[in-house]
Order: C-alpha cells, then structure tokens, then sequence
C-alpha cells in the first residue's frame, strides 16, 4: 500500500489590538527600541492582576464567525506552566479545555479550534558579546492560535490553506499576519502512514515564510518515507527547519500536556459571552466584511481571467483599483479593463517600484502615488480603445505615458496624434493614394497573394501615422481592390 501523507497545522497569529492581551501597555508591533512597551503587570510584578482585553475577544470570534465555527458561550483562560526568560510569569495565560472557537473550515480544511493566548518576550540573541537579550515589548501581545484537523495531504494544500487564513485575518483587520515578521508562525504536524491509521507525528517549527512550510513538509514527508521503508521508525518529536541545508533536523522530544499542569487562572473571570452584549454571532457576523473566497467567486461570475482574480484577492490595492475602474462597466468593459490592469498597468507599476528602491510594493502605501494614475483616468483610456478612438498598441504607450507624467490619457492621445482617425474622407484618400501609387502590389493581391495586402495596410498606417483602426482600413483597403 502507498504512503499516505498528513498534516495538521498549528498557527498563531498576532493580533493587532491596540493594547495587550491582559494589561493596558501598548501593543506595538513597528516599536523598535526594546522594553518600552511594558508595566508591572506584563512584566510579571507581585500582587499585580490582569484583565482580559475585549477587542482580543472579538477578534478571535470574528474568525469564528468567518470560518463558520462554534462560538463558546463559556470559556475561561489557563495557565500553562513552563519555565523559559522570555515568559516572565512562569506560565503563559492560554486557553485549554475551553477554547473560544471550535469547529469550522476554510479551503475545505477542517478546523479544530481557535483561542486566545499571549505572546511571549522576544530573545535577541547578541553574537558581540554572546549574550541574549530580551525584549519584553512582545510579552502578553494577544496571540490567536488556529489548529487544524489531521487532514492535509500535500505540502502545496498547506500552503494553500495557510495563505487563504493570511488572507483572511487581514480582511477582517485583526492582524497584519506577515510570515517574515513573525506576525504570523506555522508549525506543521507531518506524519505518513501505509495502513489506514495516522503515523507518528512530527512537528517543524521555526518556519518563517509559505514557501519554506511547503519545503520543509516536502523535505519531511521524504524522510519519513525513507525511514519507514528502510525499516525504522518515526521518533514523535520537534524538528527545526535548517535554511542553509534545506533540511530539518531534531530539536527535541515534545512535551506532553501533562508537564504544563493547566488549569483555570484564578485572577481571570471565566466568561459567559452570551450575557456580553455585542459579542453574539449576529452582531459579529454584521461586522464582517467581504472575504477572500466572496470576493474571488465575484471576479469569477464576471468572467474575470481566474489569475487575475486571484491577483486582485490576493493584492487588495490592484482589486480595489479594479473594482472602482470597473464599476459600472458590462462584462466586455471589465475583462477589458482587467486585461489592461493584470497585464500591463501592473507591470508599469512593478518597474516603478523597483526602480524606487523598492523591491516590492509595500502595502501600506497611497494608492495614488504607487500607480501614479488614478481610476478616473485609467477608465478614459478603456473608454478610448472601447470606442476604438486609440489602438490597443497607441493605449499601451498613453498609458505608460499617463503613469509617468500624470496627465489626462486623452489629452496624450491628441498630442502625440494617437487618436484614429474615424473622418471616413481622410481614411478614404490615405488607401487610394497607396492604391495608386503601389500598381504592382495591387497587380499581385489580385492576382491572389494575400500578403499583398498587409503591405498595403502598412502603408496605409504610416500615412495615418498609425491613427486609424486597422481593421477598418483592412475592410476598405479590400473592399476598393475587388
Ligand atoms: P498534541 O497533543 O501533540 O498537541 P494534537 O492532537 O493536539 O497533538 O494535534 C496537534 C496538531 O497536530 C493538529 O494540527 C493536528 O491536526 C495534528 N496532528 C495530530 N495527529 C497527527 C498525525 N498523526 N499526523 C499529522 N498531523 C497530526
Ligand atoms: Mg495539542
């Protein structure tokens, strides 16, 4: 029997709340001066008391309620003990028997559970000296975690999933869920299994980027197959992900959760969030927004190109753009005008940020000066090519034109002479000049050489200096030559 692969994932994502998940230091991701974003209570003092912060709370729902999962009516937070210096306390506030939300799916991927923990202190480890440092601004940062079901069986379906929740924890607001930054930690649980059974489990942390989850499980899957066929075993335990060898290699023998002793913080209430008003399914389903999946199902019933949809999910300033340059627009209109942002505005818009020292767009950027057209003139151009005022060849220069100076996409059409001509009188002496002129490509074309009469056509656009319709010209150009 063939190896069958599982994956269940395991992902935390940083919430973006203004304050702490249990005290009121504020919660700043961008702050870069260590231990500035602190207070007693972060910082573990004696005698001092959390409160647990609502905003933290809703967030977590509001997920629930995009998943499609179970909201808790009771839920209480526990302690979960271990010792480590970036855990001042001793234990970490996290949620077990109880979790906020439970059930769900996305991308067909059932969920088991999502709750509320905090995040722990940053260890900065200084090669000067040798000594690490910690940074407690991270400690009791609200902390979502997300476990999945043992149900993925390929490393391209982790992904797949992992970039869909990305996506839509920043739909809904609650974090910036960035890999690179540590905003958003995927833990793969990876095992293999030829008898119908699930195999042992491993799991891969220190994965800081989609590409590297998707190799690191590949990378595991291989090893275990391996292992397993060259008659070993799979050891349950944590591996890392070693970058600079592409592999993954043994950290530790995982913990049961009996070594962390949890039970229920007794300085924390335990909530019953029916009798919180504002935190029932309803209300928080009205807060949510579009999803990813809503809004990718809306470009696909508009016959939007599926790439291009998924560029417009995925980078909401090019959907966004979109979506306004569109609005209004028929079908044709919109697949025209997406052809036109997918394939060449976007690529105009890449050069600039590169040439900018950018490497890629930053998010966070006005929209304005990163596209350096604005919807109104953008939609100017695709009235143009629709009414077939400008060739799509003419669009491509306006619109890179329009980009780099920001003028009016007609105003660049009439200076550079790029408006067709539509005067019938005009178009008429063009092709009977080159009818007279050129006898013997007349004599061929009628003589059934087809090519003749792309020539014709040539020399017909270069008297109009390339202001005409093609196919138009084609049309009349045959119909004086039968
Ligand atoms: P633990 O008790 O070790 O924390 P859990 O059962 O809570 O294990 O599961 C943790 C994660 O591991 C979940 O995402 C789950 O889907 C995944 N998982 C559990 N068993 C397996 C397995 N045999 N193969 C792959 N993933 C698994
Ligand atoms: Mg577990």
């Amino acid at each position: 029997m063939e190896y069958v692969p599982t994956i269940g994932l395991e992902i935390h994502a940083e919430l973006r709340t203004r304050t702490k998940m249990f005290c009121s230091s504020i919660n700043d991701a961008d702050e870069t001066r260590p231990n500035v974003n602190i207070c007693q209570v972060c910082m573990a003092h004696p005698g001092t008391l959390p409160a647990i912060n609502k905003e933290a709370v809703r967030s977590v729902l509001r997920v629930g309620v995009a998943l499609g999962s179970r909201l808790a009516d009771y839920t209480e937070f526990d302690r979960k003990s271990y010792f480590y210096p970036d855990l001042p306390k001793g234990y970490q506030l996290s949620q077990y028997e109880y979790p906020l939300v439970s059930g769900g799916a996305l991308k067909g991927v059932e969920i088991t559970r999502v709750h509320l923990e905090e995040d722990t202190a940053s260890s900065i480890h200084d090669d000067a000296t040798g000594a690490t440092l910690i940074d407690y601004n991270r400690a009791g940062v609200p902390l979502m975690e997300l476990v999945t079901e043992p149900v993925i069986h390929s490393a391209e379906q982790a992904g797949e999933f992992a970039r869909e929740l990305q996506l839509m924890l920043r739909y809904l607001g609650v974090s910036n869920a960035n890999m690179e930054k540590g905003e958003m930690r995927v833990e793969a649980n990876v095992s293999i299994s030829n008898s119908g059974t699930l195999g042992t489990k491993v799991e891969i942390k220190n994965i800081n980027s989609f590409n590297v989850m998707e190799r690191a499980v590949r990378y595991e899957l291989r090893r275990q197959e391996e292992l397993l066929r060259s008659g070993g075993t799979v050891v349950q335990e944590t591996r890392g992900w070693d970058d600079a060898k592409q592999q993954t290699f043994a950290q530790r023998v995982k913990e049961g959760s009996a070594d962390y002793r949890y039970f229920p913080d007794p300085d924390l209430p335990s909530l019953k969030l029916s009798e919180l008003p504002g935190f029932d399914a309803e209300t928080l389903q009205a807060t949510l927004p579009e999803l990813p999946h809503m809004r990718r199902e809306r470009y696909l019933k508009a016959a939007i190109k599926p790439d291009d949809a998924d560029l417009y999910v995925r980078d909401t300033r090019f959907g966004d753009f979109f979506d306004e340059v569109s609005s209004g627009y028929d079908a044709d209109a919109s697949v025209l005008a997406s052809n036109y942002i997918a394939n060449d505005l976007i690529k105009i818009v890449r050069d600039r940020a590169v040439s900018a020292g950018r490497d890629t767009l930053t998010r966070d950027s006005d929209l304005q000066s990163d596209f350096g057209i604005s919807a109104t003139h953008f939609r100017k151009l695709i009235d143009m090519i629709r009414s077939k005022k400008i060739s799509s060849r003419a669009a491509k220069d306006i619109l890179a034109e329009a980009v780099s100076t920001g003028a009016d996409p007609e105003a660049i059409a009439t200076k550079k002479g790029l408006l067709q001509t539509q005067d019938a009188g005009a178009l008429e002496s063009a092709v009977q000049g080159v009818i007279d002129q050129n006898p013997t490509v007349v004599a061929d074309y009628k003589a059934g050489k087809e090519a003749a009469l792309q020539f014709l056509l040539g020399q017909c656009m270069k008297i109009l200096r390339g202001a005409a319709d093609p196919v138009i010209l084609r049309d009349l150009l045959k119909q004086k030559l039968s």
